[in-house]
């Protein structure tokens, strides 16, 4: 691609690109993020995301599950409003009144997920569809091509491979700003591809190239710390291309100040976040 069809955001354009809150902000207008994500098997997940929303700023996170990752999510973050999932009856007892959702983190792959997944895609709210069902969704890409609200996917090599078959890490690797472009065209709407380097793709948009990545960031639940934050900028009302851009910038910029020489922990960006929103706001 052409250099001038790619961009690369500086803290003040993350500054000017984030959620303003003035006297008169109230929780509701701050905006309410569903979040379903998390399992039995991968409790930790919901936790993480739920974290990564409310250090993003968002108004309420408003999380989903079953009774065991409930009572983890609560344990960490008692703020947290919280629904308990019938196993047997996924969809019923998801919440409304909300401004966006997350949706796919440690959420697992059984058929009650792909009811939940299609409930969501269902509304006409922002999407973010992250891991396992981004899995779920290539199976049938009409989910979201169909939409008319706005979706935002963020797969990371493998995960994008399954959305384009017939490529695979390799390709993808290699020529990472082309396959999120394709992905995006394909399915109609933005894509944030995590890896080495970031990159978020939209259609008819020049592609944006994060700056702050490091590797520091390749550790379990990482990318469920970024889901959250990026969910609570879309529920602040950011699209989701503006979304992406902030929270890959700040995300990666938390794990640059939660590193002092030792490795970082995903818990760790978490109390770092903070720390990375007043340094892009100093500017
Ligand atoms: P996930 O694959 O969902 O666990 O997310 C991993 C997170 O770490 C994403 O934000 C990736 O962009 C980031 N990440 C993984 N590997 C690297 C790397 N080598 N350099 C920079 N960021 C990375
Ligand atoms: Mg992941």
């Amino acid at each position: 691609l052409p250099a001038a069809r790619v961009e690369s955001p500086q803290a003040e354009d993350i500054a000017t690109l984030l959620p303003h809150v003035g006297a008169e902000a109230d929780k509701y207008r701050r905006g309410v993020l569903a979040i379903a994500a998390g399992s039995t098997r991968y409790r930790g997940a919901g936790v993480l995301a739920v974290g990564g929303a409310l250090r993003g700023g968002v108004g309420m996170v408003r999380y989903a599950g079953h009774q065991d990752a409930v009572d983890e999510v609560l344990h960490s973050w008692p703020e947290a409003v919280t629904s308990v999932l019938d196993p047997l009856d996924p969809v019923n007892g998801l919440p409304d009144r909300v401004s966006a959702w997350v949706i796919g983190p440690g959420r697992g792959l059984y058929p009650a997920a792909t009811m939940e997944l299609a409930r969501v895609l269902g509304t006409g709210l922002p999407v973010l569809v992250d891991a396992d069902a981004i899995t779920l969704l290539a199976s049938d890409p009409r989910m979201v091509r169909e939409r008319a609200a706005p979706t935002l996917l963020t797969p990371h090599a493998g995960e994008l491979t399954r959305l384009l078959p017939g490529t695979d890490r390799a390709d993808v690797e290699a020529r990472r700003l082309e396959h999120a472009t394709r992905a995006a065209e394909e399915y109609g709407c933005t894509v944030l591809l995590k890896g080495s380097t970031t990159v978020i793709a939209e259609p008819g948009r020049p592609a944006v190239v994060n700056p702050t990545g490091t590797p520091l960031l390749a550790t379990a639940g990482s990318g469920d710390v970024l889901a959250g934050l990026i969910g609570s900028l879309l529920a602040g009302g950011l699209a989701p291309r503006e979304a992406a851009v902030c929270g890959a910038y700040l995300h990666g910029l938390a794990a640059r100040l939660a590193n002092d020489g030792a490795p970082v922990a995903a818990s760790d960006l978490l109390s770092a976040l903070p720390r990375a929103i007043r340094e892009v706001r100093r500017r």
